[in-house]
C-alpha cells in the first residue's frame, strides 16, 4: 500500500513531459502504463494482478502489442514483472519519480559521471540507468543482435539472453540490443534455439545465423564489452 496521497498534476507532467520522451514510449507503452496504473497506485495498490487480454479488450488493442507493451515498461523499469503465469501477470508499479533513470539530476553529462569504472565491469547491473542501457544499444551499433535488422532507437529494446525467470543477469554478458519483434517471439526460449527459428524464418543467411551463434559464445565468455562511458 502506498503510504502518500499521489499529485495527480505532478504525475500527469511527469509522465508526458518526462517520462514518456525520455525512456521513448510507444502510444502503446503510454496507454499501457497509463491504464495499470489507473488500477494500482492510482487506487492505492502498489501491484497489480491483470490478464493482458483484458487490458486489450479496454485499450481496444491486441493482445500482442499489450504483452510487448508490459516486456518494454517492465525493460525501462517503469513497472516490475514479478510472475507470468496462465492466470496473468502480476507486476509493481513505478511511478515516474521512482524510475531510477528519470531521477531529477540524472541527464546527459551527469550521469556519465556516476558510471562505474571499466574494474567493476562484471558487477555492473547494465538495466540500472538510461546511460548504461544505452552503452549496450551502442554496442550492436543499432543493429538488432539476433536479426540484424537495423532498428531505429524508439523500437529497441534490451532482451536478457537468459531470461531473468530463469536467473538471467543484468550483465553486459547476458544483455543484448534487438528489434520489438525479436523480443516479443524470443520469450523464454534460449537464445541459440531462438537464432535458429530466425533461420528458418529466413531473416538470416546461413553464415548470418554462424555468427550470430559465434556473437553468442563471445557474449558469454565477456568478450563483447561496451564502451562505458568515461570518468
Ligand atoms: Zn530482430
Amino acid at each position: 500500500m502506498l503510504n502518500k496521497t499521489l499529485n495527480a498534476k505532478l504525475l500527469w507532467m511527469q509522465f508526458e513531459d518526462v517520462l514518456a520522451p525520455r525512456l521513448g514510449l510507444t502510444v502503446w507503452d503510454r496507454a499501457v502504463y497509463s491504464y495499470l496504473l489507473r488500477h494500482s497506485l492510482v487506487v492505492g495498490k502498489l501491484r497489480l494482478h491483470f490478464a493482458v487480454m483484458s487490458v486489450a479488450r479496454d485499450l481496444g488493442l491486441s493482445n500482442g502489442p499489450v504483452r510487448q507493451a508490459v516486456r518494454r515498461l517492465d525493460e525501462l523499469g517503469a513497472l516490475r514483472l514479478l510472475e507470468r503465469s496462465k492466470t496473468g501477470h502480476l507486476v509493481e508499479m513505478r511511478l515516474p519519480e521512482q524510475i531510477r533513470a528519470l531521477r531529477p539530476g540524472r541527464n546527459g553529462a551527469s550521469k556519465a559521471a556516476e558510471e562505474p569504472p571499466a574494474s567493476n565491469l562484471e558487477t555492473t547491473d547494465f538495466l540500472k540507468t538510461w546511460a548504461l542501457r544505452k552503452t549496450i544499444h551502442d554496442r550492436e551499433r543499432g543493429a538488432c543482435f539476433y536479426c540484424l535488422r537495423r532498428t531505429p532507437a524508439n523500437v529497441q529494446c534490451l532482451d536478457h539472453v537468459v531470461p531473468r525467470a530463469r536467473f538471467g543477469r543484468n550483465s553486459y554478458r547476458n544483455l543484448v540490443s534487438c528489434c520489438l519483434e525479436c523480443n516479443t517471439r524470443k520469450g523464454d526460449r534460449p537464445a541459440r534455439d531462438f537464432l535458429r527459428t530466425v533461420y528458418r524464418l529466413g531473416r538470416l543467411t546461413p553464415a548470418e545465423l554462424d555468427g550470430r551463434l559465434r556473437a553468442l559464445q563471445a557474449l558469454a565468455a565477456g568478450k563483447l564489452r561496451p564502451l562505458l562511458p568515461s570518468v
